[in-house]
């Protein structure tokens, strides 16, 4: 009898070959700045743990206290009777901190985009969306069947374009683009991309998912970053990485809000958070109001390791963010490095195609706020060591 599943084993049998199979790292400690995969202590370049927050003590004890009152559970969508008054809290805290009306919180940031961009447009509509957009984005674009036109990336003259062709052609407009770009740490044009949508008559949605708890006063992403507010009625953001626990948000007008609770799929048909999630992410709006050295420390840390990689010979790409990429070429390449930078005790992943482009391989740093100078010397030193070896530097 023949396996009807055989051509898996042929594709991963072909992507070792390729050298671009890749085994999953094993976490045995908590996310932090030094942690345990795979029985051995590294330097952790490769989480988006931002500000440290992960272990917080008030993120923790908001959680343990959580557990203790209410549970493990939420029991029901939130449609149903999975609606705790933490969630709600939440919603109204993110909303406060945003500087907008309303808010609803999503199991995740890639819920939180596919379910609002497949439930605002339909057959009949279109989606005009940056070349790197995020692949939440992406789906959440065909879901919806709305008519998809990709601009280069960060090309606010040609969205403008495409939006001056759709001119009096029927159907809803929606600009869409990541403020921080996961994959190059770049930033969206979101001023130039902003008039345009105004120009002509399209909904303006940003995704922030890298760039809250990051960018802007007290962290509160490329909107405020571009001083924005009130320009983006669609605003779209994380509580899975600067904020250190899980889930997904949309902020705007009330009637936005209350559209996607009786629209968006994720959130009407996919259980709500445990009430610890609701607990930690709300102690963590706190600590970022009450910690903003925290931030601080992030940017400098970012400065530091960003010139030590530069000065060292390695191309950083456009990064402007503490994403910093360092770009190698090929797949290959960029696994070798992150292996052999493993030996060395630290933890940072290649990524080649098709989550980049073919001949953009690379392997991704994150600093974090609380990777001390000692960790980031030792990394830099990593970095040059195996560079070297692989002839990726002289
Ligand atoms: C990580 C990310 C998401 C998904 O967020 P999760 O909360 O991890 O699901 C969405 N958009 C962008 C741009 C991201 O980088």
């Amino acid at each position: 009898m023949s396996n009807p599943l055989a051509y898996l084993h042929d594709q991963l049998e072909e992507w070792k070959r390729d050298g671009v199979y890749q085994r999953l790292r094993i976490l045995q400690s908590a996310s932090a700045a030094e942690s345990r995969f795979d029985g051995k202590e590294v330097i952790n370049l490769a989480s988006n743990n931002y500000l440290g927050l992960t272990t917080h003590p008030k993120l923790r004890e908001a959680a343990v206290e959580a557990v203790k009152r209410f549970g493990v559970g939420s029991g029901a969508v939130r449609t149903i009777s999975g609606t705790m008054a933490l969630h709600m809290q939440l919603e109204e805290r993110i909303a406060d901190f945003k500087n907008v009306e309303a808010c609803v919180v999503f199991q995740s940031g890639f819920a939180a985009n596919a379910g609002t961009v497949s439930a605002l447009l339909g057959l009949e509509d279109h989606i005009i969306s940056d070349e790197l957009n995020h692949a939440s984005i992406i789906d959440g674009a065909r879901l919806s069947r709305a008519k998809i036109r990709v601009f280069p990336h960060k090309d606010a003259a040609a969205a403008g374009k495409i939006l001056a062709e759709l001119d009096g052609v029927s159907g809803k407009k929606l600009l869409i683009s990541d403020g921080v770009f996961s994959m190059d740490g770049d930033i969206g044009p979101l001023p130039g991309l902003v008039e345009a949508a105004e120009r002509h008559g399209a909904i303006m949605m940003v995704d922030d998912a890298h760039s809250s708890g990051v960018l802007g006063k007290a962290g509160r992403g490329t909107i405020d970053h571009f001083g924005l507010h009130g320009r983006v009625p669609v605003q779209v953001g994380t509580l899975s990485k600067a904020i250190g626990v899980l889930g997904g948000y949309v902020c705007g007008s009330r009637d936005l809000i209350e559209f996607l609770y009786h629209r968006a799929r994720p959130f009407l048909f996919s259980t709500s958070h445990p009430p610890a999630v609701a607990a930690a992410c709300l102690a963590a709006f706190d600590v970022l109001e009450q910690e903003p050295e925290r931030i601080q420390n992030l940017w400098d840390n970012t400065k530091y390791f960003k010139q030590g990689l530069v000065a060292a010979g390695f191309d950083t790409g456009m990064s402007e963010t503490p994403i910093t990429p360092v770009i190698v070429g090929e797949a290959k390449t960029a696994h070798a490095l992150s292996n052999g930078l493993f030996e060395e005790g630290v933890l940072a992943l290649g990524i080649g195609f098709p989550t980049v482009a073919k001949g953009k391989a690379r392997v991704r740093t994150i600093v974090t706020a609380t990777h001390t100078r000692e960790e980031l010397d030792r990394a830099l030193e990593a970095f040059r060591k195996v560079g070297r070896k692989l002839g990726i530097v002289v």
